[in-house]
C-alpha cells in the first residue's frame, strides 16, 4: 500500500469533478478524501501503486467534458493515513466552488439514445437531459445551483427521477434539471393567432415547417424563426416580416452529412459541429444555391442541440433556416408572452414550452481556425465559462464598448466574459445589459472595487461605468479602444510583458481625440504607443458613412486626385469637407474596405455595418499580387498613405480589370503593409511577438495570410483564442489595463 497526494489546477470546480472521482475512486477500491483548493482540487490517496498508478492516468482521459485540466501533480509516500472509504472535505476555499455555472451543453449521445427508444421512459419526451447534458446557466436564478434556484423549481421530481438522482451510480446522479414525461415541463403549438392547437405539437410543427410556413421555436437561450431553406420566397417573406434586408440567416442542419450537402466541411468543422457547445460555425458555400440565405461566401450552420430541436427534424427534414427571433436590433426574444405578442405577424405557428429561460443566451458564432474556435460571438456553450488568467485581479468590472457590447466580471484569476448583449443604443438591450451586470456580480459573488470603460465619453456603457464609480466610490479607469484591442489578445494568450499590436477595426476614440482603427501599437498591459496607422480619411456626416459607403469612396477618390463627377452628392460633400462640418477624420480600417468597396460597385449602400467588407471579402479572388505601399511618417507613426493604390485601383477599374483580381490586391497590399509596419516596430522596439485584434481580423482572407507573412519575417503570431476579435472580446483588456494602471 502506498499514499499518493494528488494536486489537480485547472478549472474543476462546478464542472461536476467531485462526483466524477467519487466514482473514479469506488471503481478503483481506493480510500481517502478530495478538497477544493484555489487552483483546483486535492486528494489523498491509498492503495496499491499500480492501482493509483493507473487512477491517476484515467483523471484526465476520462474527466467531465466542461472540466479544464491544466496540470497535475503526484506524490507517492509509504506513509499511510490508514483513510476508511471516501470523503469530500469542506476547504477554506470553499467559497470558490461557487465561481463557476456551467454553460448550456447540447444533447449528448446518451440521452439521444434513449430519446428515440421506444423501450426508454423519457421516449421523444424534448426535456431529457442528464449530467453529460443540458441547461444550465440560461435557466439559473440564483446560487448555489441546486433546482430550487433554476427554471425547474416549479417541477417537482417524481419517485423515478428522485431515485436516478440520488444514485451515485446513475448518468443523472445530482443533474438538476433532471426531469421526465410525469414530472417535467412540456411543450405545446399555438397558431398564428396565438390560439392552443389540440394534437402533437412537435408533428403539428413539423407539419407547419414543411408546409412552408414561418415558425417560432423556443431554444435555450431565446426563440428561433424558423422556416424551409429551399424556397427563396419564404426566406423573402422572413426578412420582409423580420425587418432584415440583407444579413445572412443561420441554418440548422440535422448532422454533418446534411451540412456537406451545401458546404465544405472540413474535418476539423465536422468536430467543431459536433462538439457539446454547438456554435453555428461559418462554412465556406458549394456554389451559388444558398444565395438567398447569404450574400457573401459563408453560411452560418449549427447542428441541432436540445431534444426538441431533434425531434422537430425528425427523419424527414434535413436542414432549416434557424434565426434568433428578434426585430433589427433588439435582444433575442425569451419569454413566451413576448414571443407571442412581438412575433404576432412574424410567425404563423409557435412550438413554445412552460420551462422558463431566465437568462437570454444568443447562439455562439465563430470560424473554425487552426482547429479551434475563432469567435465573432461568444455565447451560448461557452458562457459564463471563465479565461483563466496569469494573475490575481481580484473584483473588478469592465464595461466595454458599445455597437458589440459585453462586459467582463473578474474574481481572482478568473474572468468571466459575459454573453453577446448586442447594441447598447437599444434601449431593450441597455436594459438587458445592466441587469446582466447585476446577475454576473449575484451569481459570482462579485462586488466590484475596480472599473474599466472605454475612452469614448458617449457610449452607453461609459456612462454607466461613471455613473457606479460615483455612486459607489469605486475607482474608474478609462481605456483606449485599441489598447483594450490589443490587452485583450495578450490576455487571450496569457502572454506578459510587451508586444506589438496589429489593432483593425471600424472605429474607436484615440488618444488625440480622432478616431482611429487601422493601428499598430507597441506596449503592454500597463502603456502603449502608436506606431504605425493609415492616412486619416474625412467621415463627410460622421457616422452616416456606415450606412453610405459611398461617402468614403468619394472622399478617398478625391484624396488620391481622381474625379469624383459621379457622386451627384459630390458638391455638397465639398462644401461640408471645406467648412469642417461634421467630417471627423479616422484612421479606421473599416472604413477603407467599406470605401473601396463602394469604389468597385461591390456594394453602394449598406444595411449593416461591416457589409461593405464583408462583401469585398467575398469578391477577392486568389493571390494575384499587391500594390505599392507607401508610408508618410509623421510624428513617429508610419501612416499608410492609401492614396497610390487608390489611384491604381482606379486606373485598372478603367482597363476593364476584373474586380476579384482587384480586391484580391487590395487584401495583398494591406498584408504586405502590415509586415512592413511590424519590421519598422521591431526597428524600433526588439519586439517579436505580434497580436492581432478587433473587427477587421474577422476577414478570412487576410488571417489566411497576415499570420504566415509575418512568421516568414520572424515574427510570433498571436490570435484571439477564447474570445472574439471584435468588439465583444475588448472587455477582456480592459480589465487587465485598469488592474495594471492601478497597481
Ligand atoms: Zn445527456
Ligand atoms: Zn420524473
Amino acid at each position: 500500500m502506498e499514499r499518493a497526494k494528488v494536486n489537480i489546477h485547472g478549472i474543476v470546480q462546478g464542472v461536476g469533478f467531485r462526483p466524477f472521482i467519487h466514482k473514479l475512486v469506488r471503481e478503483y477500491r481506493l480510500s481517502g478524501f478530495i478538497k477544493n483548493t484555489s487552483s483546483g482540487v486535492e486528494l489523498e490517496l491509498e492503495g496499491e501503486r499500480p492501482e493509483l498508478e493507473r487512477f491517476v492516468a484515467d483523471v484526465p482521459a476520462r474527466a467531465p467534458k466542461l472540466a479544464l485540466i491544466e496540470r497535475v501533480e503526484t506524490e507517492y509516500s509509504a506513509e499511510l493515513r490508514h483513510f476508511q472509504g471516501f470523503e469530500i472535505l469542506k476547504s477554506r476555499t470553499e467559497a470558490l466552488r461557487n465561481t463557476l455555472v456551467s454553460p448550456d451543453i447540447g444533447i449528448c449521445d446518451d440521452c439521444r439514445r434513449e430519446l428515440l427508444d421506444p423501450a426508454d421512459r423519457r421516449y421523444r419526451y424534448p426535456f431529457i437531459n442528464c449530467t453529460n447534458c443540458g441547461p444550465r446557466f440560461t435557466i439559473i436564478k440564483d446560487l448555489p445551483y441546486d433546482r430550487a434556484r433554476t427554471s425547474m423549481s416549479g417541477f417537482p421530481m417524481c419517485p423515478d427521477c428522485d431515485r436516478e438522482y440520488h444514485d451515485i451510480e446513475n448518468r443523472r446522479y445530482h443533474a438538476q434539471p433532471d426531469c421526465c414525461p410525469v414530472c417535467g415541463p412540456h411543450v405545446f403549438y399555438l397558431d398564428a393567432a396565438g390560439e392552443r392547437v389540440e394534437g402533437d405539437a412537435i408533428e403539428l410543427a413539423r407539419a407547419a415547417l414543411k408546409a412552408g410556413k414561418i415558425v417560432a421555436i423556443k431554444g435555450l437561450g431565446g426563440m428561433h424563426l424558423a422556416c424551409r431553406c429551399d424556397d427563396p420566397e419564404i426566406a423573402k417573406t422572413l426578412r420582409r416580416r423580420k425587418q432584415r434586408d440583407e444579413k445572412p440567416f443561420a441554418i440548422m442542419c440535422r448532422d454533418a452529412a446534411a451540412a456537406k450537402k451545401i458546404c465544405f466541411v472540413g474535418a476539423e468543422e465536422e468536430k467543431l459541429l459536433n462538439s457539446f457547445r454547438r456554435p453555428i460555425v461559418l462554412l465556406e458555400k458549394r456554389g451559388e444555391i444558398l444565395s438567398h440565405l447569404s450574400e457573401n461566401g459563408y453560411v452560418g450552420v449549427m447542428l441541432p442541440y436540445t431534444p426538441l430541436h431533434y425531434l422537430v427534424f425528425g427523419d424527414d427534414i434535413d436542414m432549416l433556416v434557424m434565426t434568433s427571433a428578434n426585430l433589427s436590433d433588439t435582444p433575442i426574444m425569451y419569454r413566451n408572452a413576448e414571443a407571442l405578442e412581438k412575433l404576432s405577424g412574424i410567425a404563423d405557428g409557435f412550438l413554445l414550452h412552460d420551462r422558463d429561460i431566465q437568462t437570454r443566451c444568443d447562439d455562439s458564432l465563430c470560424f473554425c481556425l487552426g482547429g479551434g474556435e475563432y469567435f465573432l460571438r461568444r455565447s451560448r456553450g461557452y458562457v459564463p465559462f471563465p479565461v483563466s488568467t496569469h494573475e490575481d485581479l481580484g473584483m473588478a468590472l469592465a464595461c466595454g464598448a458599445e455597437q458589440k457590447a459585453s462586459f467582463c466580471l473578474s474574481k481572482g484569476n478568473y474572468v468571466f466574459p459575459s454573453q453577446h448583449i448586442g447594441d447598447l443604443k437599444n434601449i431593450e438591450t441597455y436594459d438587458n445589459y445592466t441587469r446582466q451586470i447585476r446577475h454576473f456580480e449575484r451569481l459570482f459573488d462579485v462586488r466590484p472595487t475596480v472599473l474599466a470603460c472605454d475612452l469614448h465619453p458617449d457610449y452607453l456603457s461609459t456612462s454607466y461605468a461613471a455613473e457606479r464609480s460615483e455612486e459607489e466610490g469605486i475607482p474608474l479607469v478609462r481605456v483606449q479602444h485599441h489598447h483594450a484591442h490589443m490587452a485583450a489578445c495578450m490576455a487571450d494568450n496569457a502572454l506578459l510583458g510587451e508586444v506589438i499590436g496589429l489593432v483593425w477595426d471600424g472605429v474607436g476614440q484615440g488618444l488625440d481625440g480622432t478616431s482611429w482603427g487601422g493601428e499598430c501599437l507597441v506596449g503592454g498591459y500597463r502603456d502603449f504607443r502608436r506606431v504605425g496607422s493609415i492616412k486619416e480619411i474625412p467621415l463627410v456626416g460622421g457616422d452616416a458613412v456606415t450606412k453610405d459607403p459611398m461617402r468614403v469612396a468619394w472622399a478617398l477618390l478625391r484624396a488620391a486626385g481622381e474625379s469624383t463627377h459621379r457622386f451627384k452628392d459630390g458638391p455638397a460633400w465639398a462644401f461640408m469637407l471645406e467648412n469642417a462640418l461634421n467630417c471627423p477624420l479616422s484612421s479606421g480600417m473599416g472604413r477603407l474596405f467599406d470605401g473601396v468597396s463602394a469604389i468597385l460597385g461591390i456594394k453602394e449602400a449598406c444595411s449593416y455595418e461591416g457589409q461593405g467588407a464583408v462583401l469585398l471579402e467575398a469578391a477577392a479572388a486568389r493571390d494575384e499580387g499587391a500594390y505599392p505601399v507607401v508610408f508618410e511618417e509623421k510624428d513617429g507613426v508610419f501612416r499608410f498613405d492609401w492614396r497610390e493604390m487608390i489611384r491604381r485601383i482606379v486606373r485598372e477599374q478603367a482597363d476593364g480589370e476584373d474586380r476579384g483580381a482587384i480586391a484580391a490586391r487590395f487584401h495583398n497590399t494591406l498584408v504586405a503593409m502590415a509586415v512592413r509596419q511590424c519590421v519598422l516596430a521591431r526597428e524600433e522596439s526588439g519586439l517579436e511577438r505580434v497580436v492581432l485584434s478587433g473587427g477587421s481580423f474577422q476577414n478570412m482572407y487576410i488571417m489566411r495570410r497576415l499570420p504566415a507573412a509575418l512568421e516568414k519575417e520572424g515574427f510570433t503570431v498571436y490570435r484571439h483564442r477564447r474570445v472574439s476579435p471584435n468588439d465583444e472580446g475588448l472587455s477582456l483588456g480592459q480589465i487587465l489595463i485598469a488592474k495594471a494602471r492601478l497597481q
